[in-house]
């Protein structure tokens, strides 16, 4: 059976989405443009309809498929961490909800998202028609390529658990670009580069955080 979704936002969610700016600025972000696309975005119609009480607190949630919502903190931080500026070309691994994806859309960067998964990757592109968000590119495949064809990137966002950092990835930022990327099995140390030159890359760590594994596609 098909269920035909509702896409209601209304000043109850508005309401619940500035209670959990004020939480995020209480953790520590603190980007008005990252916390204005919070405030904005209608995270619980990325969600199931039955699961809408929990789109507003702080916490991952499933998606189907095995997979995860991000935690908007998690959303926040990582997006603080690509530094945006409008126009800016990045590369998202890990489509999942699309959440990830209109809070850099809400950031005006030109998205290009990769998703491995099918199902989620055939939902999630049907929503974002509905709801008029516009990544350039949303891809099915393998994100530990990246996207040779579409380099160099501004910045990459790694949106799941990555076991080691994809070299692909690295080769393709931008001198001056940022690559955001969770790093560990069990948990992962949030990690950022910055690209100094051809060969230069400038490392920092940011705290433990739980991701869904980022699964390499063999053949
Ligand atoms: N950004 C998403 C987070 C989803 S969880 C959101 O805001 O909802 C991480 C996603 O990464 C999952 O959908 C998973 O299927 C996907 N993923 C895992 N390994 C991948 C890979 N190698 N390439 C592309 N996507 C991958």
């Amino acid at each position: 059976m098909t269920k035909i979704k509702s896409l209601k936002d209304t000043l109850k969610h508005q309401g619940l989405r500035n209670k959990l700016a004020k939480l995020l600025i209480s953790k520590g972000i603190t980007s008005k443009i990252v916390l204005d696309a919070i405030r904005t975005i209608p995270r619980h119609l990325f969600m199931d309809s039955s699961f809408e009480g929990h789109a507003y607190q702080d916490k991952a949630f499933p998606i189907g498929a095995n997979q995860t919502i991000s935690q908007p903190y998690t959303v926040a931080f990582q997006t603080e961490l690509l530094a945006l500026k409008p126009g800016h070309k990045i590369l998202e691994i890990g489509t999942g909800s699309g959440y990830q994806t209109a809070t850099l859309l809400a950031l005006k960067a030109t998205v290009y998202t990769i998703e491995r998964q099918l199902e989620l990757f055939k939902k999630t592109n049907i929503f974002f028609r509905k709801m008029s968000y516009r990544p350039k590119k949303v891809i099915f495949g393998d994100g530990y390529k990246g996207l040779p064809e579409e380099a160099p990137f501004d910045g990459i966002i790694v949106t799941a658990g990555a076991p080691e950092v994809p070299k692909a990835l690295m080769s393709q930022l931008k001198v001056g670009g940022r690559l955001v990327i969770p790093v560990g099995t069990d948990d992962q140390i949030m990690t950022l580069y910055i690209r100094k030159s051809a060969t230069e890359f400038e490392k920092k760590e940011f705290g433990s955080f739980r991701f869904v594994p980022l699964l390499e596609d063999k053949n």
